[in-house]
This record gives structure tokens, sequence and C-alpha cells, in this order.
């Protein structure tokens, strides 16, 4: 490689808003033949905002349809605004997307929320603590199922209905019961879509990524031009760097596109590690290249261009 070529490469790479950390991430451009797109904060603006309450219509005593149903720990009543107010102060003491969309949702209904105690963030599932006395859950229906919380069949109609719809459903129970969901949804970024066909333009295939439930999965990717087969959802914080390790073992060349601190680990992992400017400090450390302004067709110009510079050096 002759220094003057990959000055120009990367000189051309800062004014598009790359910054590639050195030389020899340039081969591994012209390798790469797949591409693994985080969803939240990547494929979509990660701005998410809380759109809807459903509230259990429990009873207490254990004789209304969580009894019925044979649900271990029965069905309790809430309000929206007790609901609001302990999710809401939970979610409050957690940074990801999700946490902050129902936290300022319920600060701007029901004001200042109060303060968690014992919180703790469940990466990939959810959040729990006790606010005012209360052991409260705030997260996916499995957080709720490692304690033993089953979903009344009103509560898991309207996730269902949610998710089907493209949000993300987030279940929050206290005290032993479920008592409400949550809807949230963030929007797909504008340019994803166009990322998305100048990617497989370059002959990689892209493969959406994500913790979230598979339907919400598959409407994103959907409105990308990702077909269903190349979703992979539901997939834990720790596991995303084993998708990557797999599909390597199948022989493919895999870039990562990824911003949160969950992505770190694969991001390492991929032949090629394309971290969001606009994300964690730990995904812009852990890739190869920074997409400095959180736009995804930077990721095909970095790979364009990379390639490019390749050429003129070989
Ligand atoms: P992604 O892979 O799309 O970036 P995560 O792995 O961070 O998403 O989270 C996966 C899923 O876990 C979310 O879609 C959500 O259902 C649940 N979850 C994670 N953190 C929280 C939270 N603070 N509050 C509620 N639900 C959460
Ligand atoms: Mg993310």
């Amino acid at each position: 490689a002759t220094p003057t070529a990959l000055m120009v490469g990367t000189g051309r790479g800062a004014q598009l808003g790359i910054l590639i950390k050195g030389p020899e991430v340039l081969e591994n451009t012209r390798k790469a033949d797949t591409i693994v797109l985080d969803k939240t904060g990547t494929v979509t603006t990660g701005e998410m905002t809380l759109l809807a309450v459903h509230v259990a219509e429990g009873t207490q005593s254990g004789t209304g349809e969580g009894a019925a149903t044979g649900t271990a720990t029965g069905q309790g009543g809430a309000t929206e605004e007790e609901v609001l107010r302990l999710a809401g102060a939970l979610e409050n003491a957690s940074e990801h997307p999700i946490a902050q969309a129902v936290a300022k949702g319920a600060a701007q209904r029901y004001g200042t929320l109060p303060v968690p105690e014992d919180f703790a963030n469940v990466p990939g599932l959810g959040v729990q603590g006790v606010v005012e006395g209360h052991a409260v859950l705030a997260g996916r229906e499995k957080l709720l199922q490692d304690w033993a919380i089953g979903l009344p069949a009103g509560l898991a109609r309207a996730k269902e209905a949610a998710e089907q719809a493209g949000r993300t459903a987030i279940v929050v129970a206290w005290d032993g019961a479920a008592r409400a969901v949550l809807e949230v949804a963030d929007a797909v970024k504008p340019t994803s879509a166009e990322a998305v066909r100048r990617l497989r333009g370059l002959g990689l295939r892209p493969v959406l990524l994500t913790g979230d439930h598979r339907a919400v999965a598959e409407t994103v990717a959907a409105e990308v031009g990702i077909a269903a087969e190349d979703v992979i959802a539901e997939v834990m914080p720790e596991d995303k760097v084993g998708v990557v390790k797999k599909l390597q073992d199948e022989g493919r060349s895999v870039a990562m596109v990824g911003d949160g601190v969950n992505d770190a680990a694969a991001l390492a992992q991929a032949d090629l590690g394309l971290a969001m400017g606009t994300g964690t400090d730990a995904a812009i450390e852990a890739g190869d290249l920074t997409l400095v302004r959180g736009d995804l067709r930077a990721a095909a110009d970095a790979i364009r261009l990379s390639r490019k510079t390749l050429g003129t050096i070989k």
C-alpha cells in the first residue's frame, strides 16, 4: 500500500463523515459479503415515544381473569397513573432508549417521578427495582417469566396487538402480578432504506439483528427492504457476538453496524466493525470504522470508498 493513496482515501472518508482506524481495515471491506445491521439506534432513530398504556382489568382477590386462566400469581389491578409512576421511576434510572421514552411519557403525564431503590438493569430484558415499597419489573415478558409471573389474557392480547403493529410492548409488574402493557415505538431513519439498497448494490447481504420481538423486527425489516428470512430477532445482548461467529463459521465475511454497548463484542468479532458515531463510546472503541453522522448510507460509502482506495494502491 502506498501511503499517499491511503491518505487520499481516508481524507475523502473524513469529508464523508467516515473515520477509519488504520490501513489494515481496508482489506476487510473487499472481502465482506454479509452486513449485520443492529436495529435500534442503527436502522431506526432509537428515539422512542410512549404511545399507549393498557392497564390490566384485575381484581386483587384472585377471583378475576388471572385466577380463571390459572396464572401462578393471579392478577393485580392498577390505574394508569400507578403504572406510569412506578414503571417511569424505574426507567428513569436507565439510559436505554426504551427507558427514556417511558420515563419521559410518565413525567409528562404525572410530573416528578419517585426515586427507585435497589435499581438494576437487566440487559436485553428490562429493569427491576423497588419503588415506593413495591417490587417493580418492566421489560420483556421473559423478565416476568423469570420471576414466575404470568400475563393475564387481556394483557397478552394487548401485547400481541402492539407487536403485530410493529411496536415494542413492555410489560409492567409489581408485587408478583402483571399490571400493564406499554407500547413504545421509534421510527426507521429516512436514509436506512436507501442504505440497504446501496449495500446490496455492493454485493453485501444485509441481515437485521435485534433483541426486540420478531414481529417488531420484521416490520422494520420490511420498511427497509430486508426479507423476514434475514431477520435475527430476540437475541440476548451477549449472544449477538455468537450470531456473527455463526455467520463466519458458515464461511461468510461479516461486516457489522451497531451503536450500543450491547453491540461492542459483536463489532469486535466482525471482520469489519462499523460504529455509529451517534452511539456509545464502547461501540466506537470496538469498531474499525466510525460513521460520524449516524447515517447508515455512510456504511455503503465507507465500503465503496475503501474498495476504491484499495483499487488504486494495488
Ligand atoms: P436492540 O438489540 O434492538 O438494540 P436491546 O438488546 O437493548 O435492543 O433490548 C432488547 C429488548 O429488551 C427490547 O426490545 C425490550 O423489549 C427489552 N428491554 C431492554 N431494556 C429495556 C428497558 N430499560 N425497559 C423495558 N424494556 C427493555
Ligand atoms: Mg442498538
